[in-house]
């Protein structure tokens, strides 16, 4: 097996991958309707149950060809009853993205919005959801991507509980990182794809979820054909099958992915990426970079840092500089400040984050930006 050029990759998925999964793609042609392709689909649809500590009996996995946001479009247009009402509790671009998707099928929701820097307030929340006693599914983001905020999941589900609601999650950027019980956490359905913390490829995504509450949505409305969730789930219980043609050597790779998983181990894994953060926070704090999310609210996995006021940084300097030596970091995503994120996905360990800032300090000595950096 020829290594391949390792780069490390700060953006917040697609995630450095190992070698061995990158070569687990290269394999004899299959006809994915081969019964030995879906043999290897059911293991890797109770792989990904269990490793949110869900129980097979009551959750299940439903497999969708498509980068992350296929599952966030799939979980709101079919698990949403005729005449009832989404909540979405909004803190940032990914739930707001949720927003969009209500907005797009037409769907009656509130888009219950929090400013980016701060956590939801439960009290809010819970008043909302008291004056609208027709709101039948919760939605929100678990660690928002944006800034690297991590949100009160179980608390918010709790509530949604409380009100006869159902609680859907975009654990894009926590799943496989992050532990999660999804049954302790109160989700009905949480979701991710393969490139981030599984750390394969794009193109294969997952909604796990309650298997009763998908059975009883056979009998919502069908907003859309391609992304139903109930058609999927029904397809794969009835053939062990992806309705249409499933990302086949993204899957293979996801299947060696997750034996890396279980060979790392859900607490070491967790363990590593938080040595990596706390690498970069180090690091940024050396320099004096200041960050939007305040320490005790970040999500362990993304750090949003804020653009220091010196003339000569110029953000797509630095990440030239960085890009051409292996290193990739990544812009922000807030509308009102100008940020940059570092993040902890992916193959890599403090050793890469130490290479890492060698670097940055000499992209910042190269562009002439003061260090430590300024703020106004
Ligand atoms: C990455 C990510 C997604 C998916 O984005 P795609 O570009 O569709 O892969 C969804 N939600 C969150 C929170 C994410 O971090």
């Amino acid at each position: 097996m020829e290594p391949i050029k390792r780069n490390i990759l700060l953006n917040p998925g697609p995630s450095t991958t190992t070698d061995t999964v990158k070569y687990a793609q290269i394999v004899p042609d299959i006809c994915p309707r081969e019964k030995e392709f879906g043999g290897l689909m059911k293991n890797l649809r109770k792989d990904l149950v269990k490793i949110v500590h869900g129980d097979l009996e009551k959750y299940t996995s439903v497999l969708f060809c498509g980068s992350g946001t296929i599952n966030i479009d799939v979980c709101i247009n079919s698990l949403l009853p005729e005449g009832k009402r989404v909540l979405v509790v909004n803190n940032g671009a990914y739930s707001a993205r949720a927003v969009e998707i209500c907005q797009y099928y037409g769907l009656p929701h509130i888009d219950l919005q929090f400013a980016m820097d701060q956590q939801p307030n439960l009290e809010k929340i819970e008043e909302i959801l008291i004056d609208n006693p027709d709101i039948a599914l919760v939605h929100t983001t678990h660690n928002e991507t944006g800034t690297g905020i991590l949100n009160p999941v179980r608390e918010i589900g709790a509530l949604a509980h409380k009100y006869g609601a159902l609680f859907t999650v975009d654990t894009t950027s926590t799943y496989a990182m992050r532990p999660i019980n999804i049954e302790q956490d109160n989700i009905d359905f949480c979701m991710a794809s393969a490139q981030k913390g599984l750390m394969a490829f794009t193109g294969l995504s997952f909604v796990v979820g309650n298997r009763a509450i998908i059975e009883e949505s056979k009998g919502y409305p069908k907003r859309s054909y391609y992304c139903n969730l109930y058609l999927q789930y029904e397809f794969f219980e009835q053939t062990g099958e992806m309705h249409f043609t499933p990302p086949v050597q993204t899957i293979y790779a996801a299947i060696q992915a997750l034996k890396e998983y279980w060979a790392e181990g859900e607490e070491k894994k967790w363990a590593r990426h938080t040595r990596v953060f706390n690498a970069i926070n180090d690091g940024l704090d050396e320099l004096g970079f200041r960050q939007v999310i305040k320490p005790e609210w970040r999500s362990g996995l993304v750090s949003s840092i804020i653009y220091p006021d010196d003339l000569n940084w110029n953000f797509e300097r630095v990440h030239d500089y960085c890009y051409e030596r292996g290193f990739t970091i990544y812009p922000g995503k807030i509308n009102t400040t100008n940020t940059f994120r570092l993040c902890a996905l992916g193959a890599i360990d403090e050793a890469d984050i130490r290479d890492f800032f060698v670097v940055f300090k000499e992209a910042l000595a190269s562009t002439g930006v003061q260090v430590p950096v300024v703020y106004k």
